[in-house]
């Protein structure tokens, strides 16, 4: 097998993250107890877990001209990913988004993209096109649906395979469903994909996965938590792939993770099937940790749930 060669066009944010026994009223002031600064956006978290498994990953995104962007680009690079089409704007903030989680758990965020909206389709085109090898292009939500059509659109002219994590859950352009092979929605967006298709949402997550792959012609992986992910490739029936059992402490990024690595075994030749079990290990071995990309499996680690 050759090493797979992956571009993601999408986001990057810093999630800042702050502890308090309780979030402030209006006008009030609180003294928190403690605060995290963690790398995440679904893009950025997807080309790491893929990097991670061994790919050779293009990030296509835009920070600001600040220290979270230069911290965002550090890091990226510090995974071993190509930034040389990642962009700078000094018309929006890097993208953040600051968490308040109080005491029992509950938490709050306002998610604020910035700069991942001053992405360019012409951008997204030409990192795909310039970058020598492109087995697949992954994208999200989190940048104008625009953009991401236009890195689509590049690697169909390529070749290559797409695949599009609906994320956040929204309503999609027919354009972009258009230049898309595969949608990986969780059940929520699954829910949310069929209304705006028009689908009906009764059924289980299994049914409802066929009934949107039928609609819009793309084959589609739904992710299940716990349960693992269904597969359907063919609009009939789908297939289901069971998650391993662990203890969960913590699933914030378990759907990006899946979706690196189903992306890196499509990629790597394997089936939609085997890239889903590849998917759900490594989802599944996330969540045994805290954090985002901080809970991901390491590359020493990655040697196991490869096979
Ligand atoms: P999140 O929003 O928390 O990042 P998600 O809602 O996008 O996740 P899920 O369907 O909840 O996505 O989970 C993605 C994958 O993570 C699953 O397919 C599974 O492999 C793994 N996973 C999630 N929760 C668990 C769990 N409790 N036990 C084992 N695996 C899990």
């Amino acid at each position: 097998m050759t090493r797979p060669h992956i571009v993601v066009v999408g986001s990057t944010m810093i999630d800042m993250i702050t502890y308090a026994e309780r979030v402030p009223d209006a006008g009030e002031t609180l003294i928190g107890e403690r605060f995290v600064q963690g790398f995440g956006g679904k893009g950025a978290n997807q080309a790491v877990l893929a990097a991670r498994l061994g790919a050779a990953v293009t990030m296509a995104t835009c920070v600001g001209i600040d220290a979270l962007g230069d911290a965002t680009v550090e890091n990226l690079r510090r995974e071993g990913i190509d930034v040389d089409h990642v962009t700078r704007t000094d018309q929006a903030s890097s993208g953040v988004a600051p968490i308040w989680v109080e005491r029992d758990g509950t938490n709050r965020i306002i998610c604020v993209p910035g700069a991942n909206h001053e992405m360019t389709q012409q951008q997204a085109r030409t990192a795909v096109l310039a970058t020598p090898q492109v087995d697949g292009v992954v994208g999200q939500l989190e940048v104008p649906q625009a953009v991401t059509s236009a890195g689509f659109r590049a690697a169909k002219e390529r070749g290559a395979f797409t695949v599009l994590n609906p994320a956040p859950a929204g309503a999609l352009d027919p354009g972009l469903v258009e230049v898309t092979d595969w949608l990986v929605p969780n059940e929520a967006e699954l829910v949310e994909l069929a209304r705006s298709l028009g689908v009906s949402a009764d059924g289980t997550p299994e049914h409802l996965a066929v009934a949107i792959a039928r609609t819009t012609g793309t084959r589609v992986v739904v992710t299940l938590g716990s349960r693992g992910a269904a597969v359907c490739e063919d609009g009939e029936a789908s297939v289901h792939i069971a998650a391993p059992t662990v203890e969960a402490v913590d699933t914030t990024g378990a759907g990006d993770a899946f979706v690196g690595a189903f992306a890196y075994g499509l990629a790597e030749g394997r089936s939609a099937t085997e890239a889903s079990r590849l998917g759900c290990a490594c989802a599944s071995a996330s969540v045994t940790r805290h954090g985002t990309q901080t809970s991901y499996p390491t590359p020493e680690e990655v040697a196991s749930l490869i096979q």
